[in-house]
C-alpha cells in the first residue's frame, strides 16, 4: 500500500541545526508532533488541527515526523520512480529514468552504511549527449527543491491547513513551500 508523504521547505536558510529546534519547539508546544525519543517524532494529541479535515480522519494526522537539518542537499519531494521530468542540462533529453535507477542505488546504499549524501552534487550522466550532470544543475519539470532544511510528515491523510501553515512560516519567519509525494 502506497502512502502520502507532506514536506514543509523554508525559503529562507537557516544555521545549520536552527531550523530544527524552531521548528520542533513551537511544534512539539501545539501538541502537533511527540517527540517519543530522540531520534523519532510522531504525530501528537493536536495533530489534526495542522490539516484539513475529512469525515474520516483518525485520531491522528500523520505516522512520524522527520526534521532534516543537516550541510546535505536533498531531493524533494523524494523520487519514487514516478518521475519529475528531469531533463539534462546539455541536450535537454529527459534522464528519468536514469535518475530514478540513481537514486534507488543511493537510497540503498545510504540505508546500507548508514551515511547520508549531498544529493546536490549526485552525478547523472545522459545517455543521449554524455554530459556529466549535476542534480543541482539540472531542469526539471515538476516543481522541486533540492535543499537541506525542511520538515517531513510521512503517511499523512489530509493536506495541510494553509493558514495554520502560514502561521508556522510566520513564527519562523519565512514562507514553507508545500509539496507531497506519493511514495
Ligand atoms: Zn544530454
Amino acid at each position: 500500500m502506497s502512502s502520502t508523504c507532506g514536506y514543509l521547505v523554508p525559503d529562507k536558510e537557516f544555521t545549520v541545526g536552527e531550523f530544527k529546534k524552531a521548528i520542533q519547539t513551537i511544534l512539539e508546544k501545539d501538541q502537533i508532533i511527540y517527540k517519543e525519543s530522540a531520534d523519532s517524532l510522531t504525530a501528537g494529541d493536536r495533530s489534526l488541527s495542522f490539516f484539513t479535515r475529512d469525515s474520516n480522519s483518525s485520531a491522528f494526522a500523520f505516522d512520524s515526523a522527520d526534521i532534516h537539518d543537516t550541510v546535505n542537499r536533498r531531493l524533494i519531494p523524494e523520487e519514487w520512480g514516478i518521475g519529475n521530468g528531469a531533463k539534462c542540462q546539455k541536450c535537454q533529453s529527459f534522464l528519468d529514468e536514469q535518475l530514478s535507477d540513481i537514486l534507488s542505488d543511493l537510497y540503498e546504499r545510504e540505508y546500507d552504511n548508514n551515511q547520508e549524501t549531498d544529493m546536490a552534487i549526485l552525478p547523472v550522466i545522459c545517455d543521449n549527449c554524455q554530459h556529466t550532470n549535476q542534480l543541482i544543475d539540472m531542469y526539471f519539470e515538476s516543481d522541486v527543491e533540492i535543499r537541506s532544511q525542511y520538515i517531513q510528515f510521512i503517511n499523512i491523510e489530509n493536506e495541510f491547513h494553509p493558514d495554520k501553515v502560514k502561521e508556522l512560516g510566520d513564527f519562523l519567519n519565512c514562507n514553507l513551500k508545500i509539496f507531497y509525494s506519493l511514495i
